[in-house]
């Protein structure tokens, strides 16, 4: 059988060397196309090298004589910049998969979208910013999308002998992060360490911090209802400290599906790599005896208003997805820099939501508009929240 064509974007980052950890296990599987980066010179070079890609991609403009200098000697093809990375999908590979953090991902994602083939979508970010328009555009080109995200692959997974008519709810699982059990008082003074320090799963800083604030779980219920159309009152969220159910769906006659496995992005990302067949992942299987209980509890939108934003902000529709991701961009990025509170976090996004206008985006422009505007918007209140507004 001859070789899979594949791309990565963002392949220096956690989704993307997990990515290529899998495709080590099999090299002559894949024929590696383009590998991008935003500035991460050594660490594209490196994979570049190693997988023989046909092009390297760096985002950052200014970096193109340093990854030339990086590949010097290679016969490997180097661009930079923002259209270097959708003219990157241009390659027209098998597969692709998109792991840009952030609404960064949105122009190459659907750039790689566009050509029909198989995209395997990490990035929510893009799919919150974007959804009722990447989801046309799946349908106008024929691509398939298969979702990354450990709850929403298990979804996919579990809706995959049922009939999305015949669904009750679904039920996205949340480990509930570092924070689960920490009162307001406590949650006051959480540094960026503790943040980052998820306690089951090994990601990139800003999904981590999301996960701590739990508005990966609010960005996740909007990329759900674009993913699965089952309306947004039909997805539930629980919070599941252990993070071994990594999601369910509920059918009408009350038979509910699970998704269970370990705490290791390579799996959901070797279901979408093979789907829909099955590869090795080299993962630990799951010791339930050894796990001895699961346990389950309703989400606190107190103590975790990203919740209650996120679904406010996916009923009002429109760009308010949109303005919701750019503000938490914005506010993560200032909380890691040490700039705002840990609460800060939800407190800058509910501000600059409130304040917002919000109208149905036409086409990508209005998005790319809508995201440039909140991210300066929300940068100038940054300090007031900092001078302790
Ligand atoms: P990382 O921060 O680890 O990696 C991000 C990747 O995107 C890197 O290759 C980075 O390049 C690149 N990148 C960053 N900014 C830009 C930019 N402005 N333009 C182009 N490329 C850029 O992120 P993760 O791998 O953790 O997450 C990737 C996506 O997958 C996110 O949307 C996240 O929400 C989602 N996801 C991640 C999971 C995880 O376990 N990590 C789980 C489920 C979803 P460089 O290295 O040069 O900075």
């Amino acid at each position: 059988m001859s070789a899979r064509t594949i791309s990565i974007f963002g392949a220096t980052g956690s989704v993307g060397t997990s990515t290529l950890d899998l495709v080590r296990r099999d090299r002559d599987a894949y024929d590696v196309q383009a590998l991008t980066a935003n500035d991460d010179i050594e660490g594209l070079a490196k994979l570049a090298c190693e997988f023989g890609a046909k092009l390297a991609v760096i985002a950052d403009e200014d970096r193109y004589d340093d990854l030339k200098a990086a590949l010097s000697g290679t016969n490997i093809g180097i661009a930079a910049g923002k259209d270097a990375l959708c003219e990157a999908a241009g390659l027209d590979p098998d597969w692709t998969m998109a792991a840009i953090v952030g609404c960064a991902g949105l122009e190459p994602v659907m750039a790689a979208i566009e050509k029909g083939k198989t995209v395997a979508l990490a990035n929510k970010e893009s799919l919150v910013s974007a959804g009722a328009l990447m989801m046309a555009a799946v349908k106008h080109s024929g691509a398939t999308l298969l979702p990354v995200d450990s709850e929403h692959n298990a979804l996919f997974q579990c809706l995959s002998g049922g009939r999305i008519e015949e669904v009750r709810r679904l039920i996205l699982t949340a480990s509930g992060g570092p924070f689960r059990d920490w009162t307001l008082e406590e949650m006051c003074s959480v540094t960026p360490d503790q943040a980052v320090a998820h306690p089951n799963w090994d990601m990139g800083a800003k999904i981590s911090v999301d996960s701590a604030t739990m508005m990966n779980k609010g960005l996740e219920l909007i990329e759900a209802y674009h993913l699965f159309a089952v309306g947004e009152e039909r997805i539930d969220i629980l919070v599941h400290p252990q993070s071994v159910v990594h999601s369910m769906v509920e059918y009408k006659d009350c038979s509910t599906l699970a998704q269970l496995g370990p705490t290791d992005m390579k799996v959901p990302i070797a279901s979408a790599l093979a789907w829909p067949a099955r590869i090795e992942t080299g993962c630990g299987a799951l010791d339930l005896a050894a796990i001895g209980r699961l346990d389950f509890e309703a989400p606190d939108e107190l103590r975790f208003p990203a919740l209650r934003l996120a679904r406010a902000a996916l009923r009002r529709g429109g760009t308010a997805p949109a303005t919701l991701n750019a503000a938490n961009e914005i506010a993560v990025a200032a909380f890691l820099q040490g700039r705002i509170g840990f609460l800060d976090i939800a407190a800058l996004v509910e501000r600059v939501l409130d304040a917002a206008d919000i109208a149905e985006p036409a086409g990508l422009q209005d998005i790319f508009t809508v995201d440039r505007d909140i991210r300066a918007r929300t940068s100038e209140l940054v300090g007031d929240f900092s001078r302790g507004d």
